[in-house]
């Protein structure tokens, strides 16, 4: 697929390079990993080599300096071979290591960000407990001061990328009574109390590790919290609205995928001594899904430019990330579908990528906001929340 116009040098750049190392580093290892629910961590390390783990950060604080658009093109690249190693790669660049690259303090950057930015440590993000999944303010992990600054943290955390195999987490916790109490701690798993529960048997996305955290007592330092106590709202829907832009990168990846396997497919097929390509009803999906896919690619890439230049803030910027992410997540979960269909008995069958590539596109309808909370945000933004939500009041 071509480079969208307003693409720099360096942005098509870094889509080649990415693409040149998904075909070598993840191509040849992502159906077994796929099979033993493995980690690519050879992959990951070499990401840090490529400078390619902090790439949001500023180039001051150790990181590429580049923005969204550089790392939905990144997540679109290794997407369209390897969906599991990408959505590990997205937990730890933007939900952990530009987390603390945009709000940590000087000291908590110095400490943390050389081996997150170099692979050496891996990282991810803990909001989403057992009980506390849409409704994420609803979450019960408590921060509680001790009297000589420090914080003691009791709670757990569920369906963590990373979690598994992870060094350093960005989590938030409760430190008051009401929902919009929320602090933010950096935690190292070394940290006593610090444990982690089962790992994730999954539908898809099985080459990226999921799990619980659990933390009891975990006696965490106050140089440790980023940002002021009770203060984490704000930061968290902000970085949710990154991670929806880029993870709809997740989506297009495996989307234009499957269009390339479907299309040839049904050029080589011949069923009634003719192309498959030849009849109507195969023309329609691909006509239908190649439309459905660049639309998306326009608004997610729109979305990220937005995103980069600052042009919108706030809850505006908030429903344009939820409005790419709805439209790209269903859109590759029915691409997924419609190249399996295309590719009959053997798209159900894992002789191609595409049954893979759809069981992992049915994930990005859930993660980072499921498609209903999305719906949800746009139409409050839309009709205000008096009418929104005055079925609620
Ligand atoms: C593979 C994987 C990786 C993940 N990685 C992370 C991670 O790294 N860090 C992290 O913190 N979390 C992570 N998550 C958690 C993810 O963000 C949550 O699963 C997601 O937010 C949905 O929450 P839930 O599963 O509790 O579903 P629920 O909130 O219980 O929702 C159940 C159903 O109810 C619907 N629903 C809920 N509220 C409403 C509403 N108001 N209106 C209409 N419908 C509603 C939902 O859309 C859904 O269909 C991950 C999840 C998965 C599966």
């Amino acid at each position: 697929m071509s480079s969208l116009w307003y693409f720099t040098e360096e942005e098509k750049m870094l889509a080649e390079s990415v693409r040149a190392f998904a075909e070598d580093q993840l191509a040849p290892k992502i159906e077994h990993l796929d099979e033993i629910e493995g980690f690519n961590l050879e992959a990951f390390k070499k990401l840090g080599e490529m400078g390619l783990l902090g790439i949001t950060v500023r180039e001051e604080d150790g990181g590429a300096g580049m923005g969204a658009v550089a790392a939905t093109i990144a997540m679109e690249e290794m997407a369209a071979v390897d969906a599991s190693t990408t959505l590990s790669y997205l937990a730890h660049t933007i939900l952990c290591v530009n987390q603390i690259g945009t709000n940590g303090s000087k000291e908590q950057k110095l400490k943390y960000l050389p081996k997150l930015i170099s692979g050496e440590h891996i990282g991810g993000m803990g909001m989403s407990e057992p009980g506390a999944g849409s409704d994420a303010l609803g979450m019960l992990t408590r921060a509680e001061k001790q009297t000589n600054g420090a914080y003691k943290i009791n709670g757990s955390k569920s369906w963590i990328t990373n979690g598994p195999n992870g060094d350093i987490f960005y989590v938030y916790a409760k430190t008051g009574p009401t929902k919009k109490d929320l602090s933010t701690f950096i935690m190292d798993k070394s940290m006593h109390g610090f444990t982690t529960g089962k790992k994730f048997k999954k539908m898809g996305m099985r080459a990226s590790p999921t799990g619980e955290l659990w933390f009891s007592d975990v006696m965490v330092p106050e140089a440790n919290r980023v940002g002021a106590e009770g203060a984490s709202v704000k930061a968290m829907m902000k970085n949710l609205d990154i991670e929806r832009l880029t993870i709809s990168g997740i989506s297009l990846g495996i989307a234009r995928n499957c269009i390339e396997v479907a299309t040839q497919y049904s050029k080589d097929r011949k069923q009634f001594n003719i192309p498959i390509g030849a009849f109507q009803q195969i023309q329609e999906r691909l006509a239908e899904a190649t439309a459905w896919y660049e639309a998306c690619r326009a608004l997610t890439y729109q979305a990220a430019k937005t995103w980069d230049l600052g042009l919108m803030q706030g809850k505006e910027a908030s429903m344009m990330a939820a409005k790419a992410k709805l439209q790209s997540a269903q859109m590759a979960t029915q691409v997924g579908l419609d190249a399996i269909q295309i590719l009959g008995g053997y798209g159900y069958t894992r002789e191609f990528p595409v049954e893979r590539q759809m069981r992992d596109a049915k994930l990005i309808e859930i993660g980072a906001g499921t498609n209903e909370i999305l719906r949800v945000i746009i139409a409050r933004q839309m009709l205000g929340s008096d009418v929104a939500d005055a079925l609620q009041d």
